[in-house]
């Protein structure tokens, strides 16, 4: 086993990190003030590719393996969220299904687009009475003849929803098959039926939009459809596990910018005539986030590496389990952090309220921490009633 990043993926991650520090950290506290991320921002991310890092070259993207992905994501999670939400989201969640499940004249006609940020693509499946439980979605999609679909219901939270040129949809065509009737749809921006409803307010992530997506006798051409009929939900997994494996790294780099901002502030901070990192209160504190994250880093790359090996069952366990881990733990050194500052920490002088607001969702949104567990607890049972059969 070898603990050290490959020649070309450690030059990456550093390009990236410079990127961050130079182009989009800058604008941070721009980005607070006015809900708006700068044009100078969203072109570099183009230019780097971070809007594409894991889709295949072919269809235009980076065609990074999800280790190299994950090693940008790590990176943009040192600004601020906003940056992460447009290009992040949309190299997993927003483009996976297309990549994953859309035919190959879709693909060639919509991935490049994504891939360079021209479009973002949003991913549909929260319902405001199907959250945890999305196998009990209530949209419908009704053929209407040979060529099209007709979809009817409502979607919530849908990250990038106003900004989206086209979106995944996932829908019902058999409420009695569960979870074996969902199947998946892209929908073009400005098709009728199609509206984007009530922009969502976050306690955080100012700069990004979550919104309402209402569907009303939306028609859809069969040609849109993602895959077979009734292999929606399966897929929407799929993307998950994308995605759960990118915010698992998001996390590490978040933890790792706050960690960062707290061993300024102990250093150049006294207190009863010392800097405040030699009092041994703060010392160990800096010590067990350090740890932290170190060892959540190690659960991260794990995660990336087990997706690039195509092993489904185990990606999905590593990713939940990444998730779950780095959701914890980036609160925790978020709140660490805050103490560590004092005042100023809790002040919107500093950028550390900001990131503690930030990172409390990754215990939510991609599933919540509790689903997490119960992947992570599913995958211990069977182990288990495995091993008793042996016995
Ligand atoms: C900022 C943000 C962006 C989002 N972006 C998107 C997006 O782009 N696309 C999209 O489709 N969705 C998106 N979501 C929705 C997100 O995926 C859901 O909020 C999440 O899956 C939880 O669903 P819910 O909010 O309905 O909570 P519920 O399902 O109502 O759950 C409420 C609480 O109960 C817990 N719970 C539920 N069932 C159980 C159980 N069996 N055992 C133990 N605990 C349980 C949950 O873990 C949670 O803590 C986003 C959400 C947020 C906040």
């Amino acid at each position: 086993m070898d603990f050290i990043l490959p020649p070309e993926l450690d030059r990456w991650q550093r390009r990236v990190r410079q990127f961050v520090q130079e182009e989009l950290q800058p604008h941070d506290a721009e980005v607070e003030a006015t809900a708006r991320v700068p044009e100078a921002a969203l072109a570099g991310l183009r230019r780097l590719g971070l809007f594409g890092t894991h889709t295949p070259a072919a269809y235009g993207g980076l065609g990074l393996s999800m280790l190299g992905s994950c090693l940008a994501v790590e990176e943009i999670a040192k600004a601020h969220v906003a940056f992460y939400y447009l290009c992040g989201v949309n190299v997993h969640i927003g483009s996976k299904p297309l990549e994953l499940a859309g035919s190959e004249a879709l693909k060639r006609r919509w991935l490049p687009e994504l891939a360079s940020g021209r479009m973002i693509a949003a991913f549909a499946l929260t319902e405001p009475e199907a959250g945890s439980d999305a196998a009990r979605l209530g949209t419908t999609a009704r053929r209407d003849g040979a060529g099209h679909y007709v979809l009817n219901g409502r979607k919530t939270y849908i990250t990038n929803a106003p900004q989206a040129g086209v979106l995944t949809v996932f829908a019902t065509v058999d409420p009695t098959l569960g979870a074996r009737g969902i199947t998946s749809f892209l929908v073009e921006a400005g098709t009728p039926g199609l509206t984007v409803g009530r922009p969502i307010e976050m306690a955080a992530g100012r700069g990004s939009s979550h919104a309402e997506v209402v569907l009303e006798d939306c028609r859809v051409p069969a040609g849109n459809r993602l895959g077979e009929e009734g292999t929606g939900f399966a897929l929407a997994m799929r993307c998950l596990d994308a995605g759960r494996t990118h915010w698992g790294a998001y996390c590490v780099g978040a933890a790792q910018r706050l960690l960062d901002l707290a061993v300024a502030r102990a250093s150049a901070r006294e207190t009863f005539g010392r800097a405040l990192r030699e009092h041994q209160g703060i010392e160990w504190m800096l010590a067990d986030m350090a740890a932290a994250i170190h060892a959540t880093r190690l659960v991260a790359y794990e995660a990336a590496w087990r997706y690039d090996c195509g092993d489904g069952s185990a990606a999905t366990l590593a990713a939940a389990r990444s998730k779950l881990l780095g959701a914890d733990m980036v609160h925790r050194i978020a709140d660490q952090t805050l103490q560590i500052f004092g005042g100023a920490g809790y002040s919107k002088d500093e950028p550390i309220e900001r990131i503690w607001r930030e990172t409390r969702v990754v215990r939510i949104l991609d599933g919540t921490s509790e689903m997490m567990r119960r992947i992570v607890a599913r995958e211990l049972f069977r182990e288990a009633d495995r091993r008793n059969a042996r016995l």
